[in-house]
């Protein structure tokens, strides 16, 4: 019998490079077939072939109301019915801005763009236009999306500046990305006492994502904040995947350490495409048309789209959402961990709000050296095996999963039953 999923991905290949628009949904990192899905509502979608899946992606982090929640769907339709797209400002708009500007600690004005990427790219102009500075910082493990200057790993030394991490990245860009270890103050000391006075931002992923889940610890972004006020740097707080998600307030509420920038994404777009950059109204007003940075985009702002986010806004608001969401989150990490150390793994796994970590080692990792020392080959097999049982994780050992409102405790006991099966197949 022909596997549609199969059928899918080889037809998908011929017109599109390795049969996907995004590289992790190819499965290259944990081998086989990317299943090809056709519909979803709550915790769960379905393939091609019908198969039903828990679903632990969320769409990389959107679905924090669970898939196709009604509210959302019907304030899509009734957007749409209105017109897709206008290219002038419209009330939501405003609402949208008026909404986040209310829920995110020291952000006063933001600029609604259409994906992380731009939040980000836009993020560093800003930073690098207010500063009249060219070197920014990152941090190794961290993702920003697929900018230029941030698809950089690092370099030989620590004040060297950082590869390219892509082909069709010039040097020249690179050159002004320096990329130091994540949860390493002394670094970051060392390098302002340096260089401080050349340094436009530091961007950071305040709990990464992207390597994982890896929690930064509060004296390393007490760290950069005092360098980053010391120095005149501005501090960037990506919270594209963090936001909403960790907390209603984000990373910063969490660690009660403001940044000057904060970029957003996921959830704000309700799975549809919205991300934002905003904070402080001085640094703000160098964007065009004000100032001197420019910024555009013909979608930004998309009325459906901010239809979806505004909705999903309204929702996560309700009265013990978060407090749902980290405890069922909470309850499957220690659900797994249990079911991975009484299967007698070096296994285990951590929470942070609706997001979570896995991890094939006997300590939950907090440096990319630690992630990268997990056992990759053991999470691979673990990933079929679940997959096999109708719970799908993100196919990767080196990315974050998320759970959603409408992760239910029957849900979460049935994945963590599908789990021990897997360790003892294991
Ligand atoms: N920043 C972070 C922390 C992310 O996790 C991502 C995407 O996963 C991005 C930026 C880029 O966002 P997008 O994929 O919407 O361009």
């Amino acid at each position: 019998m022909t596997n549609k999923n199969e059928t899918l991905f080889a037809r998908a290949q011929k017109t599109t490079p390795g049969g996907v628009n995004s590289p992790v949904r190819a499965f290259r990192s944990v081998g086989g077939t990317p299943r090809f899905i056709t519909r979803a509502e709550g915790a769960y979608f379905w393939d091609a072939e019908d198969q039903r899946y828990i679903d632990y992606i969320g769409s990389w982090g959107p679905a924090i109301v669970g898939h196709a929640h009604p509210d959302v769907v019907q304030a899509v339709q009734e957007a749409a019915a209105r017109g897709l797209s206008f290219g002038a400002p419209t009330e939501g708009e405003v609402l949208m801005a008026e909404e986040i500007c209310h829920i995110v600690p020291g952000v006063e004005q933001i600029r609604l763009v259409s994906s992380g990427t731009e939040a980000t790219m836009s993020a560093l102009r800003l930073a690098r236009g207010a500063t009249k500075r060219d070197k920014i910082i990152k941090f190794e493990g961290c993702y920003h999306g697929h900018a230029d200057s941030l698809l950089v790993k690092a370099g030989s030394g620590l004040l060297t500046f950082g590869n390219p991490t892509s082909a069709g990245v010039p040097e020249d860009f690179s050159k002004h990305t320096l990329v130091l270890d994540y949860n390493n103050s002394q670094q970051l000391e060392d390098v302002f006492q340096s260089i401080g006075d050349q340094i436009a931002c530091i961007i950071v992923e305040p709990v990464a994502g992207n390597m994982n889940l890896i929690r930064a610890t509060p004296e390393f972004l007490q760290t950069m904040r005092r360098l980053c006020t010391a120095h005149g740097s501005v501090l960037i707080f990506d919270e594209v995947m963090c936001g909403f998600r960790v907390g209603l307030q984000g990373a910063q509420a969490l660690f009660g350490i403001q940044a000057d920038l904060v970029c957003m994404g996921k959830v704000i777009g309700g799975g549809l495409p919205v991300a934002a950059f905003g904070g402080r109204a001085d640094l703000m007003a160098h964007m065009a048309p004000l100032g001197g940075v420019y910024q555009a985009g013909t979608l930004s702002g998309n009325p459906v789209a901010v239809a979806a986010g505004m909705t999903t806004l309204k929702i996560i608001q309700q009265p013990g959402f978060y407090e749902q969401l980290t405890a069922q989150t909470r309850k499957l990490a220690d659900g797994l961990t249990a079911a991975g150390q009484q299967a007698g793994f070096d296994f285990c796994a951590d929470a942070v709000g609706g997001m979570f970590g896995l991890y094939f080692a006997a300590q939950i990792p907090d440096s990319y050296a630690a992630m990268m020392a997990t056992d990759k080959d053991k999470f691979n097999r673990f990933f079929h095996l679940m997959l096999d049982a109708g719970v799908y994780l993100a196919p990767s050992a080196f990315e974050a999963g998320f759970v959603s409102i409408a992760h239910d405790d029957a849900i979460i006991e049935t994945t963590i039953a599908a789990a021990k099966q897997a360790f003892s197949k294991l």
